[in-house]
């Protein structure tokens, strides 16, 4: 009997080498060791992603719609809760789930910084692993965040023209800690404010909050983004309210 399972065990694995060097032998127009997807999309919220390797690139598909509680979920949901730091009467119009937020977007397996940076534009910038999408500094055209930060969430985000959406370090999973946040449109992600590479907030970091280093994702150095240890009105700190260091890729 012993020997019996043991036979099937090899022949398993038999199996399991041939089927591996079979696909390795179907993909030689790509480099079979960079075809495994980063270790930190396992952080990205399993039931609201759709996260796969598609030719060069990685594809992220979402439902637009995080996986914590907001006073921005419609009465009776699950995770509707009532407002803490902002109010009814201050809270921007429409509920998480009177719009259809769906995002895809496909980054390079292994971005590269740009020549020159970037500015980024009003609407989604990158996706948090909550599921919802990252904004930057502004709210609208001309017009700046101060007027809406009464109406963001104990999570630093609202409801807006397509979608829940964050602006300020989220504190429904980071509060000055090394948490990955999501990934910004130019395929790098981004780090709360400390880094796991000294657990302490990092000193050399470049106008938009980036620098070369190891994270808990990586024990290569790799470029990434912190949200950057500035006080915002006081009280907050701003997501992204730099340029992209890389090459934005639209999410559509
Ligand atoms: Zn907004
Ligand atoms: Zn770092």
């Amino acid at each position: 009997m012993k020997t019996k399972s043991f036979k099937l065990l090899v022949s398993s694995f038999a199996l399991l080498a041939f089927i591996a060097c079979d696909k390795d032998d179907d993909n030689t127009d790509n480099t079979g060791d960079n075809m495994e997807l980063h270790a930190a999309f396992a952080e990205f919220d399993s039931e609201n992603f759709n996260i796969y390797i598609n030719d060069d690139e990685v594809v992220l598909e979402t439902t637009g719609l995080p996986n914590h509680t907001s006073p921005y979920w419609s009465a009776g949901h699950p995770l509707d809760i009532e407002p803490t730091v902002t109010s009814y009467a201050q809270m921007a119009p429409g509920d998480i789930d009177q719009f259809n937020g769906s995002y895809t977007l496909r980054v390079p397996i292994t971005p590269a910084l740009a020549n020159s940076s970037s500015a980024t534009g009003l609407g989604a910038i990158g996706f948090a692993v909550s599921g919802s999408v990252i904004y930057n500094d502004q709210e609208g055209p001309n017009v700046p965040l101060d007027n809406a930060a009464p109406s963001l969430d104990y999570t630093g985000a609202h409801t807006g023209p397509q979608s829940y959406h964050y602006h300020l370090e989220p504190k429904a999973w980071s509060d000055d800690d090394d948490a990955l946040i999501g990934i910004i449109s130019d395929g790098f992600f981004l780090y709360g404010r400390k880094c796991a590479s000294t657990g302490d907030y990092p000193t050399d970091l470049d106008v938009s909050g980036g620098h070369m280093a190891t994270t808990q994702h990586t024990d290569d150095a790799e470029y990434h983004y912190h949200i950057m240890n500035e006080l915002y009105l006081n009280q907050y700190y701003i997501l992204f309210p730099e340029d992209y260091q890389g090459s934005p890729n639209a999410i559509q």
